[in-house]
């Protein structure tokens, strides 16, 4: 049994080897691929110490996942560098734990390692313009070959990271006959393929995080499916609770969220305070606190298996709370807070609220009711699935996908 004492001696072994003085300084996210960072990933991915739940050889030790803690802590007392986890969220939240529920031997010896370092960029194929809270409407077909190998066309779309991307987590319909749910197969993409096209998505920031992805005769060999054929409505729940959890459920030390830069100017910045907004600051603040602690919570109820719905609850949680944050930091800071002039369409490689100004905050916490679910969804999943209310009426359900109105 790997404990706590056992991970530190690890550790301690690794930073001997690779002694984090002797590594270049953190590259920009322009270049991530600095050959000393890469090598001292690969290194602590090969120790074991990637993330430590995951079975040996894959990364991990099959230790409880509550160590990860003891590792990261030494390594960041240390000056390690990380493997920039903002910029490959897609990867390590959603395909990571897919890959490793479903995925065969070769899969997860193949894509787990890169997708950890960072060496290889992941995006989800999931929506389409005809199907996001009703994602298993979706359209996109595959259809198999001769030689057993899938041709897929169609239109994704809202696709985070697909410029950045060697590969995708793809869903797509392969038999039409069967009802919604049921005719879905899930698979990896090579977004290097010729048949897919990224074209940017721009958003109300300026910016353009996501795109519209256009699959045509996209070659996917039999090796890149997951799961088997007309299962991936269940292998892609695997992917969306842990989506939530990601989205949701991020470690947070206090005031490390929005209610940071908020909690700052007030304090600063006597002059711009009234009575009311010192009350709505007190009541976010408290929510904030709330929303951390219970976070705690979630990532303790994670240890003992997969998120389950419950993670619903979180990123509905987030949501509502940096809207709402976001909005109090506007109107606290007035004219100021309005003002927003840098519209050239930029191609961030990650999401990053900190350093950014208040008017970037406020535009870009809309996409929290939207992404990963929107909060309306969510609502009737924490009904259903935490609450056990009764479902909502689903008409469609065992109606063939080729029959429904569209
Ligand atoms: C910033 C951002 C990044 C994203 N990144 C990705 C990505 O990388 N990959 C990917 O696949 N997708 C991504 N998405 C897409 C996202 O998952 C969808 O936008 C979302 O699921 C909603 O789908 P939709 O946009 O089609 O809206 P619709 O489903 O058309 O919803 C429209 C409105 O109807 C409401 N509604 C729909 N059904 C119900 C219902 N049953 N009950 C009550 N209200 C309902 C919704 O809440 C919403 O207000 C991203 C979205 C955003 C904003």
């Amino acid at each position: 049994m790997t404990d706590a004492a056992e991970l530190r001696r690890r550790t301690r072994e690794l930073l001997a080897a690779h002694p984090p003085a002797s590594l270049p300084a953190p590259p920009s996210p322009a270049s991530p691929g600095d050959t000393g960072r890469r090598d001292f990933l690969r290194a602590r991915f090969d120790a074991g110490l990637a993330w430590v739940h995951f079975p040996e050889g894959l990364g991990g030790l099959g230790a409880p996942r509550s160590l990860q803690a003891v590792v990261d802590a030494e390594l960041e007392a240390a000056g390690a560098p990380d493997n920039d986890p903002r910029r490959i969220g897609i990867g390590l939240g959603m395909a990571a734990p897919t890959i490793l529920q479903y995925g065969t031997e070769e899969q997860k010896r193949r894509f787990l390692r890169p997708l950890w370092t960072g060496e290889e960029v992941w995006c989800q194929l999931f929506s389409e313009p005809g199907a996001g809270s009703d994602l298993a409407a979706l359209g996109t077909r595959a259809v198999r070959e001769d030689g057993g190998d899938w041709r897929v066309d169609g239109q994704k779309v809202w696709t985070s990271s697909a410029h950045l991307a060697r590969w995708a987590i793809l869903i797509a319909r392969t038999d039409p006959d069967a009802p919604k749910h049921r005719g879905i197969t899930y698979f990896v993409c090579d977004m290097t393929d010729p048949g897919v096209e990224v074209r940017p998505l721009r958003q109300i920031t300026g910016e353009a995080e996501f795109n519209e992805v256009f699959l045509t005769g996209v070659r996917i060999p039999d090796a890149h499916r997951l799961g088997e054929v007309g299962d991936g409505w269940r292998v892609a729940q695997t992917t969306l609770n842990n989506e939530r959890v990601a989205i949701g459920g991020m470690r947070l030390p206090r005031e490390g969220g929005m209610i940071g830069p908020v909690s700052r100017t007030w304090r600063e910045r006597p002059e711009l305070r009234t009575h009311d907004l010192h009350q709505r600051l007190l009541k976010l603040w408290v929510d904030a606190e709330v929303a951390r602690l219970t976070g705690e919570r979630l990532r303790q109820q994670l240890t003992a298996g997969q998120p389950g719905p419950e993670g619903a609850g979180m990123k509905l949680g987030f949501a509502r709370l940096n809207q709402e944050i976001s909005g109090l930091e506007v109107e606290l800071r007035g004219e100021e807070g309005l003002l927003y002039d840098d519209w050239t369409m930029r191609r961030p490689e990650l999401v990053d609220f900190t350093g950014r100004d208040a008017g970037y905050r406020y535009l870009r916490s809309k996409g929290n009711s939207i992404e990963g679910g929107t909060s309306e969804v969510l609502l009737n999943i924490v009904a259903e699935r935490v609450l056990g209310l009764p479902a909502e009426p689903r008409t469609d359900k065992d109606v063939a996908w080729k029959d429904l109105a569209r």
